[in-house]
């Protein structure tokens, strides 16, 4: 299985010295923005450490099992018992909302979805098979048996602002970002140019258990199983490289920085059809949401 860009480890966004520990602790890439590796996704902290109670964005929400994680890095991060102001979702995959039923309920914090991502999170639709046969990896073989869904936080669940602006996080915007999903969202800060992608593009080979496991960074397209419009999904990533961002933070893989990650991201946005598009597979044939409501499966 080809890697599409090798990016060389020296350009992650945090700071050298927690490379050894395989990245499982809570690595801070700028002053109010850190992550958190959970088994095979991150969950992204926004905020300044000690902000305390209701000051501070979770990102995204970690596999089934994690509850207690999150928590935990967010009580060392943000103080004792600190609940945040709000939750974002990039997406709906089972990787990123594992906790959110039981994090929402217990924190009592509002969900903030992109509207066409609602059905995944509020319980009326589940996500289009997978596609096990792409990527070549032991995650996509095994893919058939994550679970799909729904997830339902109907009671938090709210749509985000149509004027772009993001809940509780005053100086981003959110920019709608499909293809992996239809209703995948990215974060962007323009003041130093920082991405949220999501799984908008990921910097491991996600179809690995080997690279997971290893986190061995590249630049790399959407996670191949999951991904159901190859179409969007190229116009996504060509929309995150036109922005030139100096620093990533994707739902899976370290986060990077600098000219080469910018490059990287560049190569990956242009020959997208190459690097990133499987050779093969039913979702490269027929994008799943071509018929109108096509990607929405009963539960
Ligand atoms: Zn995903
Ligand atoms: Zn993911």
């Amino acid at each position: 299985m080809a890697r599409q860009i090798p990016l060389d480890p020296q350009g992650r966004a945090h700071s050298p010295d927690d490379q050894a520990t395989h990245d499982d602790s809570t690595h801070e890439i700028c002053a109010d923005l850190a992550y958190r590796r959970l088994a095979i996704v991150n969950a992204v902290f926004f905020g300044r450490p000690d902000a305390g109670d209701r000051e501070w964005v979770l990102i995204d929400a970690g596999v089934v099992g994690t509850t207690g994680l999150i928590t935990g890095a967010a009580e060392e991060r943000f103080g004792p018992k600190a609940r945040p102001a709000a939750i974002i979702m990039t997406h709906g995959h089972f990787d990123h909302v594992g906790a959110l039923e039981e994090l929402a309920d217990r924190w009592e914090v509002p969900v903030y979805a992109h509207t066409l991502e609602r059905p995944y999170l509020d319980g009326s639709a589940s996500y289009p098979p997978p596609d096990p046969s792409v990527g070549g990896g032991l995650m996509s073989m095994l893919s058939p048996l994550y679970p799909r869904g729904p997830v339902n936080v109907s009671n938090w669940l709210r749509d985000l602002p149509e004027d772009g602006s993001v809940p509780e996080m005053p100086e981003w915007r959110w920019l709608h970002t499909p293809g992996h999903t239809p209703g995948h969202i990215s974060l962007w800060r323009k003041a130093d140019r920082t991405v949220i992608a999501g799984d908008a593009f990921i910097t491991t080979r996600q179809e690995s258990a080997y690279a997971v496991t290893m986190q061995e960074p590249e630049m790399h397209g959407p996670p191949m199983y999951y991904t159901t419009n190859w179409e969007n999904a190229r116009d996504s990533a060509r929309l995150l490289a036109s922005l030139e961002p100096e620093r990533v933070v994707t739902g899976h893989g370290p986060a990077m920085e600098g000219a080469e990650m910018r490059q990287a991201l560049h190569a990956l946005a242009r020959d997208f059809d190459r690097l990133a598009v499987p050779d093969d597979g039913k979702y490269v044939k027929k994008a799943a949401g071509e018929q109108k409501g096509g990607e929405y499966r009963k539960p």
